[in-house]
C-alpha cells in the first residue's frame, strides 16, 4: 500500500550508487593530483630554497654550472631562462601540481612542487 517505504532492494541500490560515486571521486582525485603548495629548488642535491607557489617571483640561480631563471607566476612554476645546452628544463614548461618536477641535468637543478599535507621527500 505505502509506496514511500524503502525496500531492502532500494537500500542496496542506494548503497551501490554511493559506493560508485565515492570510487569515481577517488579516481578523479587520484588522476588530478593534489593542488601544489610550494616550490622546492634543489641544486646538486642540496636544498637551495623553498618558495610559496601563490606569490609571484623571479629567481635567478647562478652557480658554477650555469644560469637558470625560475619564474613563479599565477600558481605555476617554470624555468624561463637557462644557458644549458639541452634546454630541457625550459621545454618542460609550467608545473603546478604536487610532485611535478622540472630537471636541468647539466646544471644539477631540480624544481619540485610540494603539497601541504603529504610526506615531503627531502
Ligand atoms: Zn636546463
Amino acid at each position: 500500500m505505502n509506496n514511500h517505504v524503502m525496500t531492502r532492494k532500494d537500500i542496496i541500490a542506494l548503497a551501490v550508487l554511493l559506493v560508485v560515486g565515492i570510487i569515481g571521486l577517488a579516481v578523479i582525485f587520484f588522476y588530478k593530483g593534489y593542488e601544489g603548495e610550494s616550490v622546492l629548488v634543489k641544486v646538486d642535491g642540496k636544498v637551495y630554497g623553498r618558495y610559496p607557489l601563490d606569490v609571484d617571483l623571479e629567481l635567478k640561480i647562478e652557480d658554477e654550472w650555469g644560469i637558470n631563471v625560475i619564474e613563479i607566476r599565477d600558481g605555476e612554476a617554470r624555468v624561463s631562462k637557462a644557458d644549458c645546452p639541452d634546454k630541457i628544463c625550459m621545454k618542460t614548461g609550467s608545473i603546478s601540481r604536487n610532485t611535478e618536477t622540472i630537471v636541468c641535468l647539466p646544471h644539477r637543478l631540480v624544481v619540485t612542487i610540494e603539497g601541504r599535507d603529504d610526506d615531503v621527500i627531502r
